[in-house]
């Protein structure tokens, strides 16, 4: 998986898991699903073979809120109890024999299955699809939440033609009937229910070829055709890449990426079929802040490191999310080159080490560490890994350690083993420093990176000067500056002194041209001296709306006498798919004397406060509620759009709705009118208003 956020509280709680049954073992699954978008409940029917390893009187499954209606094993019925989380079946079952069961069954899946859009009267943003780690597969389809049992799974769905269904494996065939289709998909090779997943939407998709014949199909919505290239710039490198880098074949039959709306994370690597969240739908401008890169080739790197080898339990986690990160950086050094890969890791560096001062330390055998820690203070783990037994033996350890286990499940030690039996070495010190100890060897880490990186060498010498040398700070730094130096290095050079350096030297900096280096002057500054306006204005016309979004505002409120220029400039602008500079244009007009004929103003400010409403994707309304609610009260219509996201299913965005509403819950006025909409209420709203009223 990827967060959008690395959000340090986020725990993998999720993982916890039924006992194995050691007595059978389930090797194939014929699906079919049905899923019915009028009351967001799936008729299914599958079919299991398993192999009886010991002889037992009972098999069971996990099932979320199941209701079966019929229920056989080799054809025949059989006794069966059924609770909220478990069908077990009673049979006499004899050891080395195989079996097949089928069972029919209805539901409505609470989590895991998500119908979107179907209540609003737009139609081309209706949407099915599933996210199965963390919130288990079982909530839709009798299966396993159990890593270790891992199943070839063929896939069947049958829903309204006019939409597109993908699902993971081949798809063989399609049927027709009236206005109903069926899509057939195959597997070949086994992997774990949580991979499973299907998407229900209306899209389009590009077809690619990978060097090694690998089909690739890159989906996209029709009306955003020109989003296609920057979307997915260097997805084909990216595939090449880790294919030639790992050194093991690409295991599954092709590869699938499919943009969905309102998703719990960036994305998941459903086997051979990678859901991502369509805020990742951008166009080229929005490329330079905001890119699909990392997270596309963090995806596909889970394909082997995840799928084809799996963890046996989240104590081994690490094996997932730090070499997904790592492999996903490797493939961003090849597209970006060395200084970007660098920065990378230093910047991970700083933000575990400020996790470790904080005296909150993780170890990456601890399987509720946070995401900081699984990802990035992972991917540092194997960068070091990597430097202490040398490129050659660490591929030869990656590809002994995927041949071994491929298509099984893995433990760290497994790893560490290969990795030894392959550079002949002892890892115990690394083991014990770098996955077991909750410390962070952060100077010994820097000392490593500067010996590869001269930028890091560089910087790390210009803070040292800066702390003892008694010349100023900006006669120091201006001498470097001189020399030829990196973007990174100069940004980050800007985003820690900016605060030592006169407007001669700024000026200068702003003559670079270079687009992040004139983002970060701009995002270091909150009034813009009038001495460096006109370097200020300069930004409003660059490519990258994070830098327009920042310049509009700082000059807005810096220049009141030329605010209007600055609103006629920025004017029709979009920006980032959440809207980033639209909402601040519109919020500006509204406030901005003398510019806007009542009529307007009227419309704008309808636009803006309509951006909470859930016809909006998430990212959209997030920015409307905080910037909305930082100036004026909240319409009758945010309230309730705010009671509507205090319930979604995205955890970010209902804890951000949450906590609004806590805010407000402080202020009597407000309470008040939470109250008198709460009659409207009814369900999940309802009760959530009515626990906090209770709670004050
Ligand atoms: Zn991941």
């Amino acid at each position: 998986m990827n967060f959008i956020n690395s959000l340090l509280a986020f725990l993998f709680s999720g993982f916890m898991f039924s006992q194995a049954q050691p007595s059978v073992d389930f090797y194939r699954a014929a699906i079919h699903i049905i899923p019915d978008s009028s009351d967001k409940s799936l008729n299914g029917e599958v079919t299991y073979w398993f192999n009886v390893l010991e002889k037992t009187d009972s098999v069971f499954l996990d099932a979320k809120n199941m209701k079966f209606s019929s229920v056989l094993v080799n054809g025949k019925k059989v006794h069966h109890t059924n609770t909220k989380d478990r069908i077990v079946l009673y049979k006499k079952l004899k050891a080395g024999k195989s079996y097949n069961l089928t069972l029919d069954y209805y539901t409505i899946p609470k989590q895991t299955v998500y119908f979107l859009g179907w209540e609003d009267s737009i139609s081309n943003n209706n949407q099915i699809w599933t996210q199965g780690q963390g919130k288990y597969t079982s909530h839709w389809l009798p299966s396993f939440d159990d890593m270790n049992e891992k199943v070839e799974f063929d896939l069947k769905l049958t829903f309204d033609k006019d939409y597109e269904v993908i699902a993971n494996g081949k798809l063989k065939d399609t049927y027709l009937k009236d206005s109903l289709k069926t899509w057939f998909f195959d597997m070949k090779s086994p992997m774990s229910s949580y991979l499973l997943a299907f998407a229900i939407g209306q899209y389009d998709r590009k077809k690619l070829i990978a060097k090694n014949g690998i089909p690739m199909e890159l989906y996209y919505y029709p009306w955003d055709s020109l989003k296609v290239e920057p979307t997915y710039r260097y997805t084909s490198e990216i595939f090449d890449f880790l294919s030639e880098e790992i050194g093991i074949d690409y295991p599954w039959q092709n590869y699938k990426q499919i943009p969905v709306r309102d998703f719990l994370y960036a994305g998941m690597e459903n086997t051979g079929t990678t859901i991502f969240s369509d805020a990742y739908i951008i166009d080229s401008i929005d490329f330079i802040d905001k890119n699909y890169v990392n997270v596309n080739a963090h995806e596909m790197a889970h394909q082997w490191f995840g799928n084809l080898v799996t963890e046996t339990d989240s104590n081994h986690h690490w094996l997932h999310e730090g070499f997904a990160s790592y492999y996903a950086l490797l493939a961003e050094k090849e597209l970006f080159g060395n200084d970007y890969f660098y920065w990378k890791l230093y910047e991970s560096a700083k933000r575990v080490q400020r996790l470790n001062n904080q005296g909150k330390g993780e170890a990456l055998t601890d399987p509720k560490a946070s995401s900081l820690t699984f990802y990035e203070k992972g991917a540092l783990a194997l960068h070091v890994l990597r430097i202490k037994v040398g490129d050659k033996f660490f591929k030869q350890g990656i590809m002994a350690y995927l041949k071994k286990y491929q298509f099984s499940n893995v433990t760290i030690s497994d790893f560490i083993s290969e990795m030894e039996l392959a550079s002949e070495s002892d890892l115990d010190e690394f083991v014990q420093t770098w996955l077991k100890d909750t410390q962070f060897p952060f100077e010994e880490l820097k000392l490593m990176l500067a010996s590869s990186s001269a930028d890091l060498q560089t910087y790390f010498n210009l803070q040292t000067e800066l702390m003892s040398s008694n010349a100023g700070n900006e006669e120091i730094i201006s001498k470097v500056w001189r020399s030829d130096l990196s973007s990174g290095l100069r940004q980050n050079i800007i985003l820690d002194y900016h605060k030592s350096l006169s407007e001669s030297f700024i000026t200068d900096a702003f003559d670079t041209k270079d687009l992040k280096i004139r983002q970060s002057l701009c995002i270091t500054t909150d009034r813009i001296p009038s001495g460096l306006k006109k370097q200020f204005e300069t930004l409003l016309e660059d490519k990258s709306y994070i830098t327009i979004e920042n310049a509009l505002y700082r000059l807005w409120v810096s220049f009141p006498e030329d605010r209007i220029a600055y609103l006629e400039k920025t004017k029709g602008i979009i920006g980032l798919p959440d809207k980033n500079v639209r909402m601040l244009w519109l919020l500006l007009a509204v406030l901005t004397r003398d510019y806007l004929r009542e009529a307007q103003k009227t419309n704008y400010t309808g636009e803006l406060f309509g951006y909470t409403s859930m016809i909006n994707p998430f990212e959209v309304r997030q920015n409307a509620f905080s910037l909305i609610s930082e100036v004026f009260p909240l319409t009758d219509q945010n309230l309730k759009d705010l009671v509507n996201a205090s319930v979604h299913h995205s955890w970010q965005f209902r804890n951000f709705a949450r906590n609004l509403i806590e805010k407000l819950l402080k202020d009597d006025k407000q309470k008040q009118r939470l109250l008198e909409l709460s009659k409207e209420l009814k369900g999940k709203e309802l009760r959530y208003i009515q626990s906090k009223m209770e709670v004050e």
